[in-house]
């Protein structure tokens, strides 16, 4: 039997004890076996791993909490929402991850985000285990005294369980400067304390200046490092992003400084396409429109003249660069197809696991260089890390110092890839090299800590 056979009849037999133990959790499924896939050829020839039993321990949250949080909106009816915190690995320091609120959160999606999180957070070179949390609460049309006293009612449970020294936990969809100043701001009354205890903060109370920009500019800068090491560059390139979020609107930001032309954006309704660019001024208005309006993306069709496309994903228009920056599963085998089929020499995830399986094939197959999220969105963690040495420090870098570490970081996550990733004659595959190098530091860790 040889060794492709071999290790195919592993992953199909570790996946399903991991499916008998998670049932029905499919995002989960689909996280695990995109990095079982990698690691279990690779703990073959590395048998201490195995003897150690570190994939199936590392696969097991440390924890997971489950509570119920209850708020009262503006009309006097009472909700009960279910919120988590999947406090998942810290081997290698306190658990570090965002909250997200969104209906679609469930376990299974928490739980792919925290295995994710705890390898990206190792990539980083920073002392960060993984963990993710948040609610299925859903803040679309709800006012700010409404997402006050939800995040007021959250944080009463929540404040149990965190610690600078414990889990610090930072934003993710639909959790942004607004959502992290109320729960900061209910932690300090608590348990009066005043202590780095989130990421993401405002700059007044302990924030770190480049944060909020941090991960677009983060997944901007890993695509540069890909770029420059098969000589080419981002100058002159044309770009497609998907979401025009925290992480989508820093992307365009930072591809307008390098000099490529950004042509769409998008949100849960649809996307624009703009072939002249959105530039500076427009990205103003953007930006302005997303961070304080809370508008739609539609409208800046009708303000810029350009298409709307409702209901539909950037990826079928032509460009050199692709950049999904929303959601999971926003790319799939026929967008990537597409893609190839266009011209398009890279993608950088920007959101988490945003291609699926079959469409990362594509690109592998293809010789498109693909930076998996876990490398290419890390910067966004990687300043939150940087926030919480400032806090200890009690200090505050400049906006400059900040973002040279960013950028030093996001040079060396691309290095590590490159050492575990290269590939004979082919491109790197950024895919194995981002989970081999994440996996070694902390099963490393876990090693040395006998069996706990
Ligand atoms: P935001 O809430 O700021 O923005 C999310 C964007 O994605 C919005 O444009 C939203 O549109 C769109 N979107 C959300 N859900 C869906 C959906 N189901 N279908 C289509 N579009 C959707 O979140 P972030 O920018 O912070 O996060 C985006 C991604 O990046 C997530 O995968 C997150 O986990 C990841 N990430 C974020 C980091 C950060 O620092 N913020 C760090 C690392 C990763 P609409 O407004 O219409 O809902």
């Amino acid at each position: 039997m040889n060794t492709k056979t071999n290790s195919e009849k592993e992953i199909k037999a570790f996946m399903s004890g991991l499916k008998r133990r998670n049932p029905g959790e499919k995002e989960f499924h689909q996280a695990v076996h995109e990095v079982v896939e990698t690691l279990l050829p690779f703990t073959a020839e590395h048998t201490k791993y195995r003897d150690g039993y570190i994939l199936e321990r590392m696969t097991e949250p440390d924890r997971i909490i489950t509570f119920r949080v209850t708020w009262e909106d503006d009309a006097g009816q009472i909700h009960a929402d279910r919120a988590w915190r999947v406090q998942f690995n810290n081997a290698i320091g306190p658990y570090k991850g965002g909250l997200r609120f969104h209906p679609t959160v469930t376990q299974s999606v928490l739980k792919f985000l925290g295995f994710e999180q705890v390898l990206k957070n190792s990539l980083t070179g920073l002392p960060m285990g993984g963990a993710k949390g948040g609610s299925n609460f859903n803040p679309k049309g709800r006012s700010d005294r409404e997402i006050m006293r939800f995040c007021q009612s959250m944080m009463i449970e929540l404040h149990r369980h965190i610690g600078e020294d414990v889990d610090v936990p930072a934003g993710d969809i639909n959790v942004g400067a607004r959502e992290i100043s109320y729960l900061f701001g209910t932690y300090k009354r608590l348990e009066n304390r005043f202590a780095g205890i989130l990421t993401g903060k405002g700059l007044a109370f302990g924030g770190s200046l480049v944060r909020k920009e941090a991960t677009g500019y983060g997944a901007v800068y890993f695509m540069q490092n890909m770029l420059n090491h098969a000589n080419d560059e981002v100058k002159g390139k044309t770009a497609l992003v998907s979401g025009s979020g925290n992480v989508a609107l820093y992307c365009m930001e930072k591809l307008l400084h390098l000099g490529a032309k950004v042509l769409t954006a998008s949100d849960s309704s649809g996307f624009i396409h703009d072939p002249k660019g959105i530039d500076r001024e427009k990205l103003d208005w953007l930006i302005d429109l997303k961070e304080n309006r809370r508008g739609r993306i539609s409208e800046y069709a009708e303000k810029f003249g350009c298409e709307f496309h409702e209901g539909k994903t950037p990826w079928g228009v032509k460009a050199d660069l692709a950049f999904p920056c929303a959601t999971q599963n926003e790319l799939h085998e026929v967008d990537a197809q597409a893609l190839v089929k266009n011209g398009c020499i890279a993608i950088a995830e920007g959101a988490n696991m945003p291609s699926t399986a079959e469409a990362i094939e594509v690109f592998l197959q293809n010789d498109v260089l693909f930076g998996p999220a876990k490398a290419a969105n890390a910067g966004g963690v990687a300043v939150s890390g940087l926030e919480q040495s400032q806090n200890q420090l009690r200090i505050s870098w400049s906006r400059e110092e900040v973002d040279d570490r960013l950028k030093k970081i996001m040079e060396n996550i691309h290095s590590k890839c490159v050492q575990y990733g290269t590939r004979e004659g082919k491109p790197v595959d950024y895919k194995s090299g981002a989970n081999i190098a994440g996996f070694v530091k902390v099963a490393d860790a876990m090693l040395a800590y006998g069996v706990v």
